[in-house]
């Protein structure tokens, strides 16, 4: 894709995640690698409102060109990226269920074997730091280092794909596994999947769907 095309994918993405609900008001952003460094999505900005100038360009070390701030989170972005050399695309999100059980410091077990779909056994919280700090970028760094989201308390939740679209599904799965933790937990303990179940669904999920027969 050439960067012009890019840009338009990542406004697309960001109005996407906000007509379905994922990022209420002007909350979250996205971003994908580009040109060894990545284009994030401007700080504050109403999604219909972007346009492809003003998405930022960013070098790796962090500089950026441009005529818009970047997010404020881009130091969490570079994070991700530095952590997760597999994974091109990243959308952060607050979206409602997800941000609630961040906020009440709840991860997300084994309750559902589509939580698997995130990569592991559980979908992993990490530690409040303020926005848009190196602390909340090593928090991040940490929770997606064997996942492919996490939890972020007092927050929210990111998500990692290997394409901006694979990003987007990743938190609206989140979202949707969080809503029905939630709703599980109003009836009383949830029944957690043993580990060993849960690496059966891990290993069956590598040839599920129309991936190579496996
Ligand atoms: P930005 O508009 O700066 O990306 O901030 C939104 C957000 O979600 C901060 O965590
Ligand atoms: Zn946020």
């Amino acid at each position: 894709m050439t960067e012009l095309e890019l840009r338009l994918s990542v406004i697309a993405t960001a109005r996407a995640m906000s007509q379905r609900g994922l990022s209420p008001g002007r909350s979250g952003n996205v971003s994908c690698r580009w040109a060894g460094g990545m284009l994030i999505t401007p700080s504050g900005m109403s999604y219909d409102a972007i346009e492809p100038a003003d998405i930022v360009t960013m070098t790796a070390d962090g500089s950026s060109t441009g005529t818009r701030k970047p997010s404020s989170e881009w130091r969490f972005h570079l994070a991700a990226y530095a952590q997760r050399p597999d994974m091109q695309a990243i959308v952060h999100t607050h979206s409602m269920h997800a941000t609630v059980l961040a906020c009440a410091h709840r991860s997300i077990p084994a309750f559902h074997y589509m939580v698997a779909a995130a990569g592991g056994r559980d979908i992993p919280l990490v530690p409040y730091a303020t926005f848009g700090t190196e602390a909340l970028s090593r928090h991040v760094a940490n929770g997606v280092s064997e996942r492919n989201a996490c939890l972020m308390a007092n927050h929210g939740q990111i998500a990692m794909g290997a394409t901006l679209s694979a990003a987007l599904e990743m938190a609206a799965d989140v979202e949707v596994l969080a809503e029905q933790y939630w709703k599980v937990l109003q009836l009383g303990p949830a029944h957690v999947l043993p580990d060993d179940e849960m690496d059966r669904v891990i290993e069956r999920f590598k040839s599920y769907g129309q991936k190579a027969q496996g």
